[in-house]
């Protein structure tokens, strides 16, 4: 036995093994297993049939049984249990029309896009690598199984995978499989946007996402991606990014994109657009100055570290600002939102003796103002006596 996966895990294959059926885990956990890392999610291939592995455990759920995949509970714990499957023929360099369930592990394997993920490991800790793929990741690079040219023509999207596993990992892409993305980069054009969303959000949030973007640029998948700088600028002072959005927003600054053409370009969701906005906004502000007490109440900690981590990189003979000083200085504003504010609208129409209107936010807007920049303090009363003697000059 070895120490891989979770008991559960472990106890669905040696079920299915007792079973009379072959099961071993593979993909990207066993990779990132030999790779010292903690795996991500855990899946489970086996010679079993959907229909079998569903008599086989008594609590399962189909997620995805035309994909052959079936989830396992298991005490509790779903686990992913996928038939050993080939993908027949391809059209429009998009997913395969057909999936077919096979009973050869090596055939399984062989299906699988780059070497470094084609391998399989035994729950007795025996590895079944068929294509090279322990060496390719000892010498860090990113090679496809078998002919990378007739691999990336049935499945465009791997080319954008290649990349983002060369950002995460931080490895070469092998030459032969590098050559093909070149050769096949316009294809990229058939795959749908939020399936290569998928694939760059994990690349932004690799270990090297500069050698993913240049990647990106050198086989020319820029020029066919929904939306990417010819030119990109490396901001290398600023990686890895702490979240995949610090990277979109370092694509859009350096491509000179506004938030809305990339959101549309990458369906982007709203909240991502407005981080992207908000990114944009503070970076044009300290183009123009240093952050003010205003920048530092309107802006997020996020939004302002990111843009801040983006203009050094842009201004690297510049002296920036530390993410510790973005956080001290927005831990002494007196408040942090207007909802912080001792005093509210109510309040207001009481202290004047007039109903509701339009005149409530404006003054809502200017006590926030004055609380900010500390001409009042944030107390009650003192609020009470700065607005009525304003309130009464105005009259
Ligand atoms: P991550 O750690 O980011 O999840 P992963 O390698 O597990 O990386 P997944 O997208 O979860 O990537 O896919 C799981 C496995 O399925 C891969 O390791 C690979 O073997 C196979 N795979 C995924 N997508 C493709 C594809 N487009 N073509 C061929 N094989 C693929
Ligand atoms: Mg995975």
């Amino acid at each position: 036995m070895i120490e891989f996966g979770s008991a559960s895990s472990r106890k669905v294959i040696k079920v299915l093994e007792e079973a009379g059926y072959e099961a071993v885990f593979v993909g990207g956990s066993v990779r990132d297993y030999l790779l010292g890392k903690d795996a991500s999610d855990i899946d489970i291939a086996t010679s079993a049939s959907p229909e079998e592995v569903k008599q086989v455990f008594p609590n399962t759920i189909d997620v995805g049984i035309e994909h052959g995949t079936v989830l396992v509970l298991m005490d509790r714990e779903p686990i992913e249990v996928t038939t050993y499957r080939t993908e027949s023929t391809y059209t429009d360099h998009r997913r395969p029309d057909e999936v077919k369930f096979v009973k050869s592990l090596n055939e399984d394997l062989r299906r699988r896009d780059f070497t470094i993920n084609a391998l399989a490991l035994t729950v007795t800790g025996e590895l079944i690598d068929p294509f090279g793929g322990r060496d390719d990741l000892k010498g860090q690079v990113i090679r496809a199984v078998g002919n990378a040219h007739d691999r990336f023509m049935e499945d465009a999207l791997r080319m954008v995978r290649a990349v983002r596993f060369a950002s995460v990992l931080g490895f070469e892409v092998e030459a032969n499989t590098r050559q093909a993305i070149s050769v096949n980069a316009e294809t990229i054009r058939h795959v749908s946007v939020e399936r290569i969303k998928v694939e760059m959000d994990k690349l932004m949030k690799g270990k090297e996402p500069n050698r993913g973007f240049a990647l990106i640029a050198e086989t020319g998948l820029s020029r066919h991606l929904p939306l990417f700088p010819q030119d990109i600028r490396i901001i290398s002072e600023s990686v890895p990014y702490e979240s995949a959005l610090e990277g979109w927003a370092a694509l859009m600054l350096s491509g000179g994109f506004s938030a809305s053409e990339l959101a549309r370009a990458y369906k982007l969701s709203n909240h991502e657009k407005d981080f992207l906005s908000a990114v944009q906004a503070s970076f044009d502000r300290r183009q123009m100055e240093c952050y003010t007490t205003d920048d530092y109440y309107r802006f997020t900690f996020n939004v302002l570290c990111a843009a801040e981590k983006i203009w050094q990189a842009f201004n690297p003979s510049e002296s920036g600002i530390t993410q510790h000083e973005i956080a001290m200085k927005q831990s002494e504003l007196p408040i942090r939102s207007k909802e912080e504010l001792r005093v509210n609208g109510k309040d207001l129409m009481a202290w004047t003796g007039q109903r509701g209107g339009p005149w409530l936010g404006e003054w809502m807007n200017r006590i926030e103002k004055s609380v900010l920049h500390r001409k009042c303090p944030n107390d009650t009363e003192k609020i009470k006596e700065w607005f009525l003697s304003e309130y009464k000059r105005q009259e």
